[in-house]
């Protein structure tokens, strides 16, 4: 971070959309934690942090009488949590984003102490990138850092438009962004071979691009969780009750048809958990993936193609992993994401470097407190995805201007 931060009263966005239970204590804290060091430096080096963040999706969830839910989606919820991780520093909120209070109360903050601001999704402009707002954020700070890796995707308010009113000596990434941008572009340039990608999870339709792309320049691709039973019957099987779409079927070929050319390796599970209802209490047996009787589904990766998948993995050198083997957060269905989370562990172990990026992979490697037996593990979902699938975030391109 090449900023003087001395006396400077610093904007920072930072991504503390993270999950909270019914009592609004937050249940996962890797987001916080990944903007730390950022927040620590900035103090450390004589700077005030002025923090904004959006949780939840306030507009699109708001109350009966057509207001905003402010006790849900408050970030003040945020705030004693900080606190605890900042101990000694002084944490206070502001109970609006831009306006009348946020200025005095930036006008009373000393270097040394954070300010954390309301959820700019409250106001709504901030969704839309409005310039009037960005420009009132933008008032606020003498400089502006953005560490705000898991909302890049956005082109907001507070996560992009208000770049334009920093000069490129006045704005810069924090630490976690840093991060986040090497470890991605080291999977996607020059990277150790051979390259091994794992996705999994629910649908195809929300992975097609990133499938395509890995096509380009993965050498295996490991294909898992719901969206594997879309390919298996693009092949002719009988998957019966099992995530399919339908629509996609011809895209599936299609994609597989690509690999082939491109002598991609694609790996499909060869057998599967399945059950006879999408219950962690249905009857259960390991069926072959193309082989699924009538009114079953295939819910998890069995035995055959966890052995598979994980002789790949320990023979890659670089692994990327985006999406659960299967329903893993029942647990008779969690088995084949602990065994990937394992395998890619151990080669990680061997000299690999490993990427786990996306929501629910994360989730399970974190569950299984192998989060720091792989080399990364990314805070971003949607905009993994899209950094992976080539496209320059608006939250990466805003700062360059
Ligand atoms: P995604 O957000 O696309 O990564 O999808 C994650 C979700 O996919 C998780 O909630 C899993 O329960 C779900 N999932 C994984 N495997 C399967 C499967 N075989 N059938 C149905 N859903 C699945």
């Amino acid at each position: 971070m090449n900023l003087d931060l001395k006396n400077k009263k610093v904007l920072l966005r930072v991504d503390f959309n993270v999950p909270l239970n019914d009592k609004y204590q937050v249940t996962d804290d890797t987001r916080i934690q990944g903007a730390l060091p950022t927040i620590k430096h900035i103090l450390k080096e004589g700077g005030a942090a002025i923090i904004m963040s959006h949780l939840g999706r306030p507009q699109k969830k708001k109350k009966e009488d057509g207001s905003i839910d402010v006790e849900k989606f408050t970030l003040k919820h945020i705030v004693p949590f900080l606190s605890k991780q900042l101990k000694g520093v002084k944490v206070m909120f502001c109970p609006v984003t831009v306006g009348k209070e946020a200025k005095e109360m930036v006008k009373a903050l000393k270097s040394g102490q954070v300010l954390v601001l309301e959820n700019t999704r409250f106001n709504p402009g901030e969704e839309k990138g409005d310039k009037e707002l960005a420009k009132k954020m933008a008032k606020l700070g003498d400089v502006y850092v953005n560490d705000a890796f898991g909302t890049a995707h956005r082109e907001h308010a507070s996560t992009a438009t208000v770049a334009q009113f920093f000069t490129p000596k006045k704005k810069s990434f924090g630490f976690l962004m840093d991060a986040e941008i090497a470890n991605a572009t080291k999977v996607l340039n020059n990277p150790d071979r051979p390259l091994t990608a794992i996705v999994g999870g629910a649908k195809v339709s929300d992975k097609i691009l990133l499938l395509e792309k890995l096509i380009d320049f993965a050498d295996n691709v490991i294909v898992g969780g719901g969206m594997a039973y879309t390919f298996l019957k693009a092949q002719g099987g009988n998957v019966g009750n099992s995530l399919v779409e339908d629509d996609r079927l011809k895209l599936a070929n299609k994609l597989l048809a690509k690999a082939k050319k491109k002598k991609v390796n694609i790996y499909l599970p060869k057998d599967s958990m399945a059950a006879d209802d999408f219950s962690a209490k249905a009857k259960k047996a390991v069926k072959y993936s193309k082989r699924i009787p009538k009114g079953w589904m295939g819910l998890d990766i069995g035995e055959k193609a966890q052995k598979e998948f994980t002789d790949v993995i320990l023979k890659s050198k670089t692994i990327l992993w985006n999406g659960p083997m299967g329903v893993f957060e029942m647990k008779p269905f969690a088995k084949g994401t602990k065994t990937i989370a394992k395998a890619v562990a151990k080669a990680t172990k061997k000299g690999a470097f490993s990427l786990v990026g996306g929501g629910d992979s994360v989730a399970a490697v974190n569950q299984m407190g192998l989060d720091d037996q792989v080399s990364y593990v990314s805070t971003g979902g949607g905009a993994m995805l899209e950094f992976l699938e080539g496209k320059e975030l608006p939250g990466i391109k805003a700062m360059k201007g």
